[in-house]
C-alpha cells in the first residue's frame, strides 16, 4: 500500500456561518477535525497551560478561584486597554500552535481538518495547509444565527462580526467554498458530502 500524506483542509468561517455543523459533518466522514477554539479555551480553563504566564503578565486579579482564566476581568481590560489583547494573545497562541501540531502529528486519517476560526487573520497558518474551506453565508443569515444561538443584542453581535475578517478578505482567501444560505441541513450534508469525496475521505 503507497502511503499518502494527509490532506490538511483549513476550515474557516465567520461567527454563525456554520463553521462547526461542517467541521462535524467532515468529522463524520472520517476526518481528524483539530479545534482551534477547544484548544485555546483549553489553554485558559482551570490548570490550562497558558495560566501560569498569564498571572505572572496579568497578575493574580485575573485568575479565577478555580484557577482559569477570568474573562469577564479580562474583557474589561482590553476594552479599555485595547494592547492587552495582543499581549495575552501572544501567551495563549504559540501554546495554541504547539498543541495543533501535536494532534495533527498523531491523527492516522487521511484528511486533517484544521478548524480555525481566525485562519485569514493569522496568516502564519496558511503555508501549513493544502487547502482553505471557507463556509459563507450572507450577513443578515450570519446575524440572525449568532443571535438565535446566544442571545446577544445587536449591538454585541455586530462588534464581534466587525473584529472578525471582512466576508470579501475570507472568501479571497478560499480555495473552496460553501454557500451554507437556504440550505437545509440534511442539504448541507450533502453538499459536504460530496466535498468530502473530492477532498478523499
Ligand atoms: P459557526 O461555527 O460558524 O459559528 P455553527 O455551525 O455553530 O456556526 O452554526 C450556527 C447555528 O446555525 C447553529 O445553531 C447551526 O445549527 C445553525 N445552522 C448552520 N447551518 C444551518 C443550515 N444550513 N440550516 C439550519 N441551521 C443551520
Amino acid at each position: 500500500m503507497t502511503h499518502r500524506p494527509a490532506l490538511h483542509l483549513g476550515l474557516t468561517g465567520g461567527i454563525g456561518s456554520g463553521k462547526s455543523t461542517v467541521a462535524r459533518m467532515l468529522e463524520a466522514h472520517g476526518a481528524t477535525v483539530i479545534d482551534a477554539d477547544a484548544i485555546a479555551r483549553a489553554c485558559t480553563a482551570p490548570g490550562g497551560r497558558a495560566i501560569p504566564a498569564i498571572s505572572e503578565t496579568f497578575g493574580a486579579p485575573f485568575i479565577t478561584a478555580q484557577g482559569a482564566l477570568d474573562r469577564e476581568q479580562m474583557r474589561a481590560l482590553v476594552f479599555e486597554q485595547p494592547s492587552a489583547r495582543q499581549t495575552l494573545e501572544a501567551i495563549i497562541h504559540p501554546l495554541v500552535g504547539e498543541e495543533i501540531r501535536r494532534q495533527s502529528d498523531a491523527a492516522t486519517t487521511r484528511c486533517i481538518v484544521f478548524d480555525i476560526p481566525l485562519l485569514v487573520e493569522s496568516p502564519r497558518w496558511r503555508p501549513t495547509l493544502d487547502r482553505v474551506l471557507v463556509v459563507d453565508c450572507l450577513p443578515s443569515t450570519q446575524r440572525a444565527r449568532v443571535q438565535a444561538r446566544s442571545g446577544w443584542s445587536d449591538e454585541t453581535t455586530e462588534a464581534v462580526i466587525r473584529s472578525q475578517a471582512s466576508r470579501a478578505l475570507r472568501l479571497a482567501a478560499a480555495d473552496a467554498c460553501i454557500f451554507n444560505e437556504g440550505l437545509s441541513l440534511a442539504q448541507l450534508r450533502g453538499v459536504v458530502s460530496r466535498l468530502a469525496h473530492a477532498f478523499g475521505l
